[in-house]
């Protein structure tokens, strides 16, 4: 099943995609509750209620593809560092306030979180700030919480997870490293962009899954979900070992090698980019840079 939030001669609707990606079956739901995107589906299958009826299909041409969750329940949870080869790669970038020299690889998952006003469309734009000139791309595999809970042992995690999406967790490098802490510069306006829609565990496996970025077209990131430090199973244990999960909670599980402070100089994005990130089994986000 996948599950998308758009929008139609200005009114919101949230549908199910075809399986030839070309057709949105709407679901008939308030306005309030379509306004959310796919958060109150998410939540009416972990109560185990039957789904809302469905209108008749609509072109996916004839709409504009919005973040499947518009307004997130609540911030965005991150993973930092949680690729080998990344985690190397940021190490030797000088932009790591993280960890001293020789502690690359993490002991336990590194978190923080995003601003859920930082999430945009799959194909919106990416404004560059004036308050920082160091703007990178991070392509992250992104798990949707189902079932809630507190303290859920790894073993269970897997039934905890309703499905994944795409994020890019931009960043302004600058402000992370200055600030000592990452949700800062991670957390602007627009540094967020989400989708192209949410995608159920049984139609994606993402212990397996190849995620790439491509700047202007330019491979820049190119990884198997294979090389995570940290499993999604062992992110739920420790996320949700002292905060309560909900269904509709959002965990970018981090990014790979490749980012642009991992090249000398730094190939920070700019003004007229085109940043796109493919996840093999959910699709790709293609947002400008401006
Ligand atoms: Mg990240």
């Amino acid at each position: 099943m996948k599950i998308i939030a758009f929008q139609q001669n200005g009114a919101a609707g949230v549908g199910l995609v075809s399986s030839d990606l070309q057709h949105i079956q709407p679901f008939d739901m308030p306005q309030a509750q379509r306004e959310l995107g796919a958060l109150p589906i998410i939540e009416m299958l972990a109560r185990g209620e039957p789904l809302p009826a469905l209108l008749a299909p609509v072109a996916m041409a004839a709409v504009k593809v919005t973040a499947p969750l518009p307004k997130a329940r609540r911030n965005i949870f991150c993973v930092g560092k949680n690729y080998f080869a990344h985690a190397r790669e940021f190490a030797g970038s000088g932009f790591d306030s993280s960890a001293k020299a020789g502690e690359d690889i993490p002991d336990c998952p590194i978190y923080f979180t995003k601003v859920p006003e930082s999430v945009v469309g799959p194909t919106d734009t990416i404004e560059m700030p004036a308050a920082s000139s160091a703007i990178d791309y991070e392509a992250e595999l992104t798990v949707i919480i189902g079932r809630g809970g507190k303290g859920i042992k790894a073993a269970d995690a897997m039934a905890h997870v309703w499905g994944y999406t795409i994020i890019n967790d931009v960043t302004a490098r600058d402000w992370q490293s200055r600030h000592k802490q990452w949700h800062l510069g991670k957390s602007f306006d627009t540094f967020c962009p989400m989708g192209p829609w949410l995608v159920s565990a049984d139609e994606c496996d993402g212990t397996k899954t190849r995620v790439r970025c491509y700047v202007n077209g330019e491979l820049r990131q190119d990884a198997s979900t294979t090389d995570l430090i940290f499993d999604i199973p062992t992110l739920i244990e420790t996320l949700s070992a002292g905060i309560t999960l909900y269904p509709g909670d959002v965990i970018a599980t981090g990014t790979p090698v490749g980012v642009g402070i991992g090249f000398k100089p730094p190939k920070y994005l700019k003004s007229g980019d085109l940043v796109r990130v493919e996840i093999d089994g959910i699709g790709s986000l293609n947002n400008p840079v401006k």
